[in-house]
Formats: C-alpha cells, structure tokens, sequence
C-alpha cells in the first residue's frame, strides 16, 4: 500500500504535533512531482506495511477575503487528488463553526474522510462517546479515531486505519 494523505483541521488540533509524532526525524522529502506552496509535502514515512505521504493542505479555511475563495477551490482539488482526508478535531474543544465549515467542504469530496479526535489526554473518556456521535451526525466519516498525537495513544491505529485506504 501507497498513497497520499491529505492532513486538513482548524489551527492548534495538533496536525503538526502528529507529524513530528509519526515522522519525527525519519522526515523525508522526497518528491519530483511539482508542489504548490498551499500543499506542501510534509513527510513520507515508510512501515512493513504501507508508504504515507503527508500532505498539508492549509486552505480549508473560511476565507477572510475574496482572494480566500481561490484558495479554498485550490484545497478542494486537492482534497479530490489524495488517496485518503485525514481530518483532524479537538476533543478539548468538541464540535465548533470552525469544524462546521471545514465539513461542509468535505461535502464536495468524493474520497474517503477518516475522522481524527486529538487530545484525548484532556477529555474525561465519559465526553468521548457522545463527541463522537455529534460529529457522525455531520458526515458519514469512513473510520473515527481518537488519539492523542501529544503522548502517542493510539497514533498506531490510526497508520493501520489510514493504511487500509491506499
Ligand atoms: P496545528 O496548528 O494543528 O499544527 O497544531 P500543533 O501541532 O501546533 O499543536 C497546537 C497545540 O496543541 C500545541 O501546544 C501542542 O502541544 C498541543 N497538542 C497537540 N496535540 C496534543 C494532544 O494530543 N494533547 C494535548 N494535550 N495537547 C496537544
Ligand atoms: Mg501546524
């Protein structure tokens, strides 16, 4: 297995803490296909059983002025180009406008979406549960999975789920 994995989320979820996480000094840019700035190839990490390549599309993001819309068209494609979304949420924080917009793009998108809950070292595991249900209500993700990219709870079970879709 190989493939693309579009890393998207509001500022702070924690995307950055993931990839130092699971890449950490492994990082590797390796690429001859052109990138643009707004997608960057953030790292590949290579396992016995599947090759990630990370892709940070920063776009996704309610714009704050005409030329945001450009940008937000630009993350969409991309989004539609990737083997797999992986969309990173708050636990501490829950279900918020920030997630509501974002979600409504990934109404335009055909690929899969895996749903990544971070921070559960801040969460009582009792709030779990029922975050989960709130944000099920808003889209038909294709796996959900809690972590914490912070300590590493978990972060093993997302690779084999995102593995599963490249
Ligand atoms: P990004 O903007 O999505 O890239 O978020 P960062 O990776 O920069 O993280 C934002 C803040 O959240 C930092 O202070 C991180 O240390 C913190 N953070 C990230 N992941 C976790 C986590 O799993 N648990 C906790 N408690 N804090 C986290
Ligand atoms: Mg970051």
């Amino acid at each position: 297995h190989s493939g693309f994995i579009a890393i998207i989320g509001r500022p702070n979820v924690g995307k950055s803490t993931f990839m130092n996480r699971v890449i950490g000094e492994k990082i590797a840019i390796m690429s001859d296909k052109p990138q643009t700035t707004r997608n960057k190839i953030q790292g590949v990490l290579t396992t016995d059983d599947a090759q990630y390549v990370f892709i940070d599309t920063p776009g996704v993001h309610k714009p704050k002025h005409r030329l945001g819309d450009f940008m937000v068209q630009s993350a969409v494609n991309t989004l539609n180009e990737v083997d797999v979304i992986m969309f990173m949420v708050n636990a501490d924080e829950g279900y918020g406008k920030g997630d509501e917009y974002i979600i409504e793009r990934l109404k335009q998108v055909q690929n899969p979406v895996v749903l990544v809950i971070n921070k559960i070292d801040e969460v009582h595991p009792d709030e779990l549960l029922p975050m989960i249900d709130t944000y099920r209500q808003k889209l038909d993700f294709d796996d959900i999975v809690p972590i914490s990219a912070l300590e590493g709870n978990n972060t093993d079970e997302l690779l084999t789920v995102l593995g599963r879709h490249l």
